[in-house]
């Protein structure tokens, strides 16, 4: 089991997007994945087509020990497993402060679960938080999601100095797998020249794959439903599939690309 915390502190930028396509990719390409919902916002759980306000267990009753990820998971419609999360969450930053080695308590918990799954992704809240810090603490990896728009490498400083205290303190396997570019528009300069600097940066931790600006990524949520059930055929679609492609392939799980696919994606 391979756990990606799908993280940065930058509202907006397509970490719950990226957490739920990439659960739904993955249950496509017959990898069994659990999405961890933990943002108060419920934004990934309701993205899945799950009622926040109707599940009777979320995380926060996981985080704070009254029962196991088991009893709390759900089976999202796209065939992943979704541990949900809604305004409740929000109670446990708090909640925790007295709770001995809290930072560790998500991992903990994943600990029962190790052989249920191939990969989990967490969707992680704008927030170098308590929440935050026990993804990366659980995590093997992060997976951050970036636009590139003109502050987006700064704002990724804050995050990388929280991975190296992580690291340095309570993780030390963790590890940046990918930069996910998002909302992806070729056309701007911009676009071309925040890219260019990032891979300067980050070298080959940047994805081939972008994820293109698209209408129909955007819509999905409001269906419940991952873009691969929404709308297969769309550009966003073919994207996400082939971030998984990318994503497995880097695992040493090799996908078949399918040609029909090349051409939209280019
Ligand atoms: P975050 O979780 O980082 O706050 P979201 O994933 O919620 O970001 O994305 C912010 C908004 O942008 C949402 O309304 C989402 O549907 C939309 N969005 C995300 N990715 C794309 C994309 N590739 N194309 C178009 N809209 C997108
Ligand atoms: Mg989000």
């Amino acid at each position: 089991m391979k756990i990606f915390a799908v993280a940065n502190q930058k509202g907006g930028v397509g970490k719950t997007s990226i957490a739920v396509n990439l659960s739904a990719t993955l249950a496509h390409y017959g990898q069994r994945s659990l999405l961890i919902d933990l943002d108060p916002q419920g934004n990934a759980t309701t993205g899945s087509g799950i009622d926040k306000n109707g599940v009777a267990k979320t995380l926060y009753g996981v985080l704070l020990g009254e029962y196991s990820v088991a009893e709390a998971r759900v089976r999202a419609p796209s065939h992943y497993d979704v541990l949900p999360a809604n305004r409740e969450l929000a109670g446990a930053e708090i909640e925790m402060i007295d709770i001995e080695r809290r930072e560790f308590r998500l991992k903990q918990a994943l600990a029962a679960v190790t052989a249920d799954y191939d990969f989990v992704v967490i969707d992680c809240p704008p927030a170098l938080n308590m929440l935050t810090v026990n993804a990366l603490t659980a995590a093997d990896a992060v997976i951050i999601p970036m636009q590139c728009e003109y502050y987006a490498l700064e704002g990724l400083s804050d995050l990388v100095g929280t991975l190296k205290k992580v690291k340095a303190n309570l993780n030390p396997k963790i590890e940046i797998e990918a930069l996910i570019r998002t909302m992806y528009d070729p056309r701007s300069s911009l676009t071309n020249q925040v890219s260019d600097e990032i891979k300067s940066h980050f070298g080959d931790k940047v994805f081939d794959t972008v994820i293109p600006r698209n209408i129909r990524i955007a819509e999905a949520p409001s269906y419940g439903q991952p873009v691969i059930v929404y709308d297969p055929s769309s550009k966003g679609a073919l994207a996400h599939l082939a971030f998984a492609r990318e994503l497995l392939g880097r695992q040493g799980i090799t996908i078949a690309e399918p040609a029909e696919n090349t051409e939209a994606i280019a």
